[in-house]
């Protein structure tokens, strides 16, 4: 039997790119972690910043070109935490929206592993706000939504409730809306979302190619495709959308 120690994993956020947003303990753990698995959202800067002497393990490419899916990245925590190992699992903005870290939390506490949670500046609240875009205004939204853009269109029952969305008066901040941009503002507009709604693209948030696109609903497919818009972007809809002419990038 195994009578070795258990590591510990560390569940960090690194925030939206920019290292100086990343939080001190974050740093900390990055600087004395054994391990540190990682993907390529936190950013070339940050994940330059990672300790020589750590074993660094890409999640995102592991095995040669292969993917590590999801089940195999569960996987390595648990066998580096029975190792012993101290273990930083990164992942970019907040752990705990969207990117699956609540799952991989699971896991690890149903293996009796212990988890340490460390809250990261989240892409969604962040990278609006370089671009001059704050979520919330009292003369624009008293309420903003996270949703997740890249839902299976094929799935029956969609998570997510268009009429609702359409309706909604606050802010809708979209993850992972790139590819599926089309889909995403048709939906709202068939249900009833003013087609002149002020939408906002922000690629790579915080870093030093942050790039925004600014339009409506009904324009903003044709300029993303002009402007060759690519992922790590998020797309923000809503009235505060106006204020990046005022505002400009504040960074
Ligand atoms: N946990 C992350 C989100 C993971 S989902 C967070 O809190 O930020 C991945 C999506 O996050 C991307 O598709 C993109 O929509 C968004 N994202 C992450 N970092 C970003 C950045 N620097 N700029 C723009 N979008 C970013």
């Amino acid at each position: 039997m195994n009578s070795k120690k258990l590591g510990k994993i560390y569940l960090v956020g690194s925030g939206p790119g920019d290292p100086e947003l990343l939080t001190i303990k974050a740093r900390r753990l990055i600087d004395e972690a054994e391990v540190i698995v990682y993907d390529q959202l936190p950013g070339k800067q940050i994940l330059a910043s990672m300790p020589e002497d750590a074993e660094k393990i890409d999640a995102g490419k592991y095995a040669g070109s292969h993917t590590l899916r999801q089940e195999q990245i569960n996987q390595v925590l648990v066998d580096k935490a029975k190792e012993g190992k101290n273990v930083v699992r990164l992942k970019g903005g907040d752990p705990y929206v969207f990117g699956r870290g609540g799952e991989e939390a699971q896991v690890l506490v149903a293996n009796g592993i212990e988890v340490e949670i460390v809250p990261g500046i989240t892409s969604a609240i962040a990278a609006p706000a370089y671009a001059g875009i704050p979520v919330t205004h009292r003369d624009h939204a008293s309420m903003v939504t996270f949703i997740t853009g890249h839902e299976d269109p094929t799935k029956e029952d969609s998570a997510l409730d268009w009429d609702a969305l359409a309706k909604f008066s606050g802010t809708i901040v979209i993850l992972m809306g790139v590819s599926m941009l089309p889909r995403n503002v048709n939906e709202l507009m068939k249900h009833g979302k003013d087609p002149a709604t002020p939408v906002a693209l922000i690629e790579r948030g915080t870093r030093p190619d942050q790039r925004t696109t600014v339009g409506t609903l009904e324009n903003i497919v044709k300029l993303a495709e002009e402007r060759g818009v690519k992922a790590p972007a998020i797309t923000i809809i809503g009235g505060v959308v106006t204020l990046h002419d005022e505002l400009g990038e504040l960074r």
